[in-house]
């Protein structure tokens, strides 16, 4: 059976600041989507992490569906209108424009999608991640799809043996998106390369080699900052990972998020902290907005999902956490210096960019500089 699997993730308001969605607006958006399932949808989860809430959406509509991205703005809709009547901090915060124009695209929302041909055990993990950016899984998807030292199917698996196609979205370039398509293990270097720019370039897709028709991940690579000119919030991906057998199994996809790699977004969406995987439906740390990373597990068959199963509550995540923040906490003992504060080019708020301007003009050219 073919099966389209869509999360659809945006922030549309939360309780006192940038923290969660209340439960009021929850209840708002999963009641709109809930309403569809066994009509438009075959099955659907509704989930947070931080302020932005994905909606996990299986059914069998096309990629980019008008239909399930009109359901989906609808109940962020809905969401809006009780973040609003709540007085919440940033309703409708991503939602960019006033009305639904056939399709997400440039409307805000992140976006991941992927449709598949359900294998008998089907396994999905889906991500989702707060206060960081579009390259926030470059690293770990690169290390498990990519590194025998992380995932050790690429030696072990005869499926996994001839390596994987890494679609990368270069998101900056000035006429339009462009995307390159490179193979692993060949073009490694290359792929690397790209991928350690988290700003600029982001891992769109991911394909198997050996079974070229199989998908074996979708990420979200809609930067917010783009499409309107202007900081509008946080760049948080979300992705569909599919685990096992062709694909690295699960426990590879886990500790490449254990690194806590340096990643941009944090408070103002101007600084640089590593990402924390924590369990689902976590609100947002007043400890500076550190970027985390929900994983959610499930099973599907003929479209419905069993689960999910939170791929960062058990007791091994603990310590990993603790080691984490305590990087986190050493880059915030030098403030506003770089690299804890990101580079003026990639500075989201005006303020600083206005007071160098000013400076500017008080600096004289000398013959001499001593
Ligand atoms: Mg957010």
């Amino acid at each position: 059976m073919n099966v389209t699997v869509s999360v659809i993730k945006a922030d549309v308001g939360s309780v006192g600041g940038h923290t969660q969605p209340s439960d009021e607006l929850l209840a708002a958006v999963r009641e709109r989507v809930e309403a569809e399932r066994g009509k438009l949808l075959i099955d659907t989860r509704v989930f947070y992490c931080g302020d932005d809430i994905s909606i996990l959406m299986t059914h069998d509509r096309p990629l980019g569906d008008e239909a399930i991205h009109r359901l989906a703005w609808e109940a962020f809709r809905a969401g809006t209108d009780v973040a609003q009547r709540q007085g919440l901090y940033g309703a409708g915060q991503d939602l960019l424009k006033d009305a639904f124009s056939g399709n997400m695209r440039g409307l805000g929302p992140q976006v991941a999608e992927l449709r598949l041909k359900e294998r008998p055990n089907e396994s999905l993990m889906i991500l989702a991640a707060d206060k960081t950016e579009p390259g926030a899984f470059n690293l770990p998807l690169y290390l498990a799809f990519a590194d025998p030292m992380y995932s050790p199917g690429l030696l072990l698996s005869e499926d996994l043996h001839a390596g994987f196609r890494f679609r990368i979205m270069d998101v900056e370039h000035t006429d339009g998106d462009r995307i390159i398509e490179l193979e692993a293990p060949e073009r490694l270097y290359d792929i690397a390369a790209l991928l350690r720019d988290t700003h600029r370039y982001v891992i769109a897709s991911i394909w198997s080699r050996k079974y070229p028709d199989e998908q074996a991940a979708a990420v979200s690579t809609t930067r917010l900052r783009q499409i309107a000119g202007r900081y509008v919030g946080k760049d948080d991906p979300v992705a569909i990972v599919r685990v096992q057998k062709i694909f690295p199994a699960t426990e590879e996809l886990g500790p490449p998020f254990a690194i806590g790699a340096f990643v941009a977004g944090d408070t103002r969406g101007s600084h640089n902290l590593p990402l924390l995987p924590v369990p689902v439906n976590t609100p947002a740390s007043t400890f500076f907005c550190h970027p985390m990373v929900t994983a959610l597990g499930f099973s599907m068959r003929d479209g419905v999902l069993t689960g999910p199963v939170d791929l960062f509550a058990d007791p091994v995540w603990e310590p990993i956490r603790h080691q984490i923040v305590r990087k986190a906490m050493e880059m915030r003992r030098q403030g506003f210096f770089q690299p804890a504060m990101l580079p003026i080019s990639e500075l989201e708020y005006g303020g600083i960019v206005a007071r160098l301007r000013r400076l500017d003009d008080e600096f004289r050219v000398v013959a001499d500089a001593s």
